[in-house]
């Protein structure tokens, strides 16, 4: 690679450093903490990314999860270049905001009906408004290390990027008062919830228990089965609302997400990512019970100029039904199988301290730990480690998340070479550790 190409990137980073803060639209992407200039992507076809110095990739961010099937695949490509001949955006009701809300509505059992929105921020935000309203209850009780995007209440403990912020995870601008109704525990640590719920106070305020159902946002950390089960529960005791935000784990775990994989329903559901096939598009869905509560039906107000924009929605409906055929997750956990099994045998054989945990379509490699259950967990986590291991992978051509504590995602578009080399540069580093 020439200098005067490797300029490029630096010369467009420092440019967008004057207009933009950090240079960057979303924190995560300045890669912090990396000691390298971000990417700055040109294109992208597949499983691969190319940068503006003709730099290619392969991808495992694959746009934080929301593409199922890679980059620029025809079929969406051609969806949404259909819609846009037709308009863009209206502001007013379209027929395919109808099929796609079907197409979810059908394939989660929860939901009987759903609202879409722009982003999960919105989403996730939205649902907690919703099952207060309907709750008339105040408290939101949440658990450390998940993220449920930027809205001012859920930036206690949260995951993702908000997690490099400091010491509670938390943001300045956001007053105490906003936040005192929020409650964060400990992901999969049943007896500390089921103390909080048999208290007198909480059993009677709180007015929903929301979480990712699996974790992605700290790493890929699966739930116990039991955790879910006593969320469950205990919510239906006190008549809380359980809300699943599955804004990565919705059709990338299962078509019917966690709450299928697991066997456990909520009462309402947060969806993002996929759902829009790489255009902005999220939703929050339920029972109609609590849906109904929902202006222009019920008091509680929710709105959006370019909610259900009918080109995301031309994109998410393909994106679904390229899904939903037979054997479409088994292959995917077969992908990823192919790089996480042969790693956590290394891993064993080497007796390191680390660990590889993957849910179908998604996987983390945590160095620095044996086994992550919740975020407490990360303490011990190896961040020099980490930055190695990403210089490693960049080195050779493939792009993991910027962080250690994201997830990589698979895509059916990822090809078996891909993937195996990918493979061989994992247990390469391994090998150097
Ligand atoms: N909920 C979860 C589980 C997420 O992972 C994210 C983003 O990564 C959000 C909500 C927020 O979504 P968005 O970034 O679209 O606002």
């Amino acid at each position: 690679m020439s200098a005067k190409l490797k300029l490029k990137a630096k010369e467009i980073f420092e440019r967008s450093l004057e207009v933009i803060p950090g240079g960057v639209n979303s924190p995560v992407r300045a890669f912090t903490g990396l000691g390298m200039d971000p990417l700055i992507v040109e294109r992208g076809e597949g499983d691969t990314i190319t940068d503006v110095d003709g730099r290619t990739f392969i991808d495992y961010c694959m746009s934080w999860g929301a593409l199922l099937h890679g980059h620029a695949h025809p079929k969406i490509v051609e969806a949404a270049i259909e819609r846009i001949k037709r308009g863009s955006s209206f502001g007013i009701a379209t027929e395919v905001e109808e099929k796609l809300a079907r197409t979810i509505t059908g394939g989660i059992n929860c939901v009987d009906q759903i609202r879409f929105v722009s982003s999960g921020t919105e989403a996730a935000m939205s649902a907690v408004r919703l099952a207060r309203g309907y709750t008339s209850r105040p408290v939101v009780i949440k658990f450390n290390g998940n993220y449920h995007g930027h809205s001012d209440g859920f930036l206690v403990k949260a995951g993702s990027s908000v997690s490099q912020l400091g010491k509670d995870s938390s943001s300045d601008g956001v007053p105490r008062e906003v936040v005192k109704n929020t409650l964060s525990l400990p992901y999969n640590d049943v007896d500390t919830f089921k103390k909080v719920m048999r208290d007198p106070f909480y059993s009677r305020f709180v007015a929903a228990v929301v979480l990712e159902p699996v974790a992605a946002n700290m790493g890929v950390v699966s739930p116990s089965a039991e955790f879910l089960q006593v969320l469950r529960e205990e919510t239906k005791r006190v008549g809380a609302v359980l809300i699943f935000d599955e804004v990565i784990t919705g059709f990338r775990v299962a078509f019917g997400g966690a709450q299928e994989l697991y066997g456990i329903q909520p009462d309402m559901v947060c969806f993002g990512k996929i759902i829009g096939g790489g255009f902005p598009a999220a939703a929050f869905g339920g029972t109609r019970d609590i849906m109904n509560r929902l202006a222009p039906v019920g008091r509680v107000y929710q709105a959006g100029t370019l909610s259900g924009n009918p080109v995301a929605m031309e994109a998410g409906l393909k994106a679904l039904e390229m899904a939903s055929v037979d054997g479409f997750y088994e292959e995917i956990e077969r992908k990823t199988k192919m790089i996480t099994e042969p790693v956590e045998n290394a891993l064993k054989a080497k007796g390191m301290a680390a660990c590889i945990q993957a849910v179908v379509g998604m996987f983390t490699l945590f160095l620095g730990t044996k086994e992550v259950r919740c975020f407490e967990d990360l303490k011990g986590l190896d961040k020099e480690g980490f930055n190695r291991y990403f210089r490693f992978m960049w080195d050779r051509g493939i792009y993991i998340s910027p962080s250690p504590y994201e997830a990589c995602f698979i895509s059916s578009a990822h090809t078996e070479a891909h993937l195996e080399k990918t493979r061989d540069a994992i247990l390469e580093f391994i090998g150097t550790c």
